[in-house]
């Protein structure tokens, strides 16, 4: 390829609007543009990258047993209504209609296609396992896309299925899968960490997360540096220093305090407790079943809430505050003023949930449903029961490590770049999808879904692999091997033995990349260094005495090799290094 009609709009200004490194480094190398809001075009130079990325992808799903397929974006609402998620997916995915008044969506994820399928074709255990996957559009119309490539609202996934007779067999495909996608982001170059996370909408029993950590990162990881556990903060757990309660009153006690509003208040309130030794009282509503429920969420005062969490553990579709106008006709008080003791009494549908730090806990304060008022001495499972007690607090940094003795909890950023979910019989008993299992009796299939964005992983791999000058891509994802820089193209000479080298790179069976343009030297190595290429071979005076410069992009080192000696060196870096 000769860059003078390669199309490569490299930028030299960082983008105003561009905040992470790689949505700036993207648009400056000229591998995409903006076409709106979270949609992107790949230009030449990204969707080689991108499609290195899908070989590789290929390659790993294939070597696993994978099966690819390829299904519409465009689905109909009849086979989403089936598994229920027509109704429990809310904003976040495109609906239309077709000029019948046809509901359909644009698909953000593929089990209910796939499961269709394996449901009218596969009858017998005899038939499983399969593997089955695609690279496709996916659509999601994010409340808030940002950072070019990573919160997207089209972007290309692989996305994977794995369909068994019984439950050891996904735990095979499970594993897998896993294996396959370490291979993934090993061979990208991509240093990743494996995480417990929440399975949100796709439903099932387990799920990891693929996470590389990098301060670009939207999620929040909580690691132990001791024994390596790691959670999405999302589903983390923590071990919280053993208390001793004083022994409290027979009976809790209220007591007037005018103008608390707070946990904060309370504290310097005299007669107040320390946050601690408080009990929060939050009132949320979940969306369980299509349904809006009441929840009473009891933390203890200087922790906080994490309300994924919450929604997993009521399995509700969405959560929200409540209102304070909403809150006083279900507990007869505002905000601040608000407790467990006597709220069931108060609105009998009233769900009440706790987190495990308050477990055992004695001699407690708590607002008293009454505005203005506390009560103090309050017990655990004397003055109220809850009715699920459960993991809702937001683990930090410096808690201890729930799996060792000594270990103490980091909390950094992270970004996701890979998602794999045992599913269960979630969608095959909805679905109706079942074998015979060896007994000849009707069982339902038991699957798993995989799922990994191209766009992540290109971004992933722009995050941690750049400096000052641009890009460096790993030789796996580069879209060419080497760019071969004429740095004079007045010099006949120069020229020549630049397209000489040229066609020798490309007989060798390398991806070259020829900088021919009608530029000074100091631009083309410019934008061979934004664009990230491994290797560049300049050509310039030395090729009087039959010499260029061989120069690495991610080491910075260049030496002088002889005319006859470039072409093997480079196919030897290239070849060791993918
Ligand atoms: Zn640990």
């Amino acid at each position: 390829m000769r860059w003078s009609k390669f199309f490569i709009p490299t930028l030299r200004e960082d983008p105003a609007d561009a905040e992470v490194v790689s949505h700036k480094l993207l648009l400056r190398a000229g591998l995409i543009r903006q076409l709106s809001a979270g949609i992107y075009s790949y230009l030449p130079l990204g969707q080689r990258v991108a499609l290195k990325v899908m070989q590789i992808l290929r390659e790993e799903m294939n070597a696993i047993g994978g099966q690819e397929f390829f299904l519409p974006a465009l689905q109909p609402a009849e086979i989403w209504q089936e598994s229920g998620r027509w109704g429990a997916i809310g904003d976040e995915m495109f609906r239309l209609k077709d000029r019948k008044g046809t509901d359909l969506c644009l698909g953000m994820t593929h089990e209910e296609v796939f499961t269709t399928i394996a449901r009218n074709e596969v009858r017998s255990y005899k038939q499983l396992p399969q593997v089955w996957y695609q690279i496709q559009i996916k659509f999601r119309d994010e409340a808030r896309p940002k950072s070019g490539l990573m919160r997207l609202r089209t972007f290309i996934m692989k996305d994977a299925y794995s369909f068994d007779v019984d439950r050891a067999g996904l735990d095979k495909s499970f594993v897998d899968q896993r294996e396959a996608y370490k291979k993934i982001y090993q061979r990208c170059d991509i240093p990743f960490l494996i995480v417990e996370a929440s399975s949100g909408a796709m439903g099932g029993t387990e799920s990891n997360e693929f996470m590389t950590r990098t301060p670009a990162g939207e999620d929040l990881i909580v690691s132990c540096p001791n024994c390596g556990y790691a959670a999405n903060q999302e589903k983390a757990v923590s071990r919280l220093a053993a208390v001793t309660d004083e022994t409290g009153p027979a009976a809790p006690e209220q007591f007037p305090t005018p103008g608390v509003r707070t946990i904060e208040d309370l504290i310097t309130f005299p007669g107040g407790a320390e946050a601690a030794r408080q009990i929060k009282s939050l009132v949320f509503f979940a969306t369980i079943d299509g349904e809006q429920r009441p929840v009473l969420v009891l933390l203890r005062g200087d922790h906080q809430l994490h309300e994924i969490k919450l929604a997993d553990s009521l399995r509700a579709s969405a959560v929200r505050p409540a209102q304070p106008e909403e809150i006083r006709e279900l507990l007869g008080a505002y905000p601040g003023s608000l407790g467990p003791v006597g709220a069931r009494e108060k609105h009998p549908a009233l769900f009440i949930i706790a987190d495990n730090a308050l477990k055992g806990r004695r001699n407690m304060t708590t607002g008293a449903n009454t505005d203005d008022r506390h009560i103090r001495g309050v017990e655990v499972d004397r003055d109220f029961k809850a009715d699920v007690w459960t993991n809702l607090r937001t683990v930090e940094a410096g808690e201890g490590c729930p799996n060792c003795e000594s270990g103490v909890l980091e909390v950094f950023k992270g970004m996701e770049i890979g998602h794999i979910f045992k599913l269960g019989t979630k969608y095959s008993e909805s679905m109706g999808a079942t074998v015979l299992n060896q007994e000849g009796k009707e069982v339902p299939i038991v699957m798993g879904s995989y799922g990994i964005g191209v766009d992540r992983i290109i971004t992933a791999a722009i995050e941690q692999h750049h400096d000052e000058d641009g890009i460096i891509w790993s030789q796996s994802l580069a879209p060419f091997d080497v760019v071969v820089t004429i740095t004079n193209m007045k010099q006949d000479d120069l020229r020549a033995a630049g397209e000489k080298l040229y066609e020798e790179l490309q007989r060798a069976g390398l991806d070259v990349l020829l900088d021919d343009r009608d530029d000074r030297a100091g631009v083309k190595f410019k934008d061979a260094d934004l664009i990230g290429i491994p290797f560049r071979i300049t050509v310039g005076k030395g090729v009087a005495e039959g010499l260029v410069e061989l120069f690495n992009r991610k080491t910075r080192s260049s030496e002088n090799v002889t005319m006859t000696d470039v072409v093997s060196q480079v196919q030897r870096h290239a070849s060791s290094s993918s």
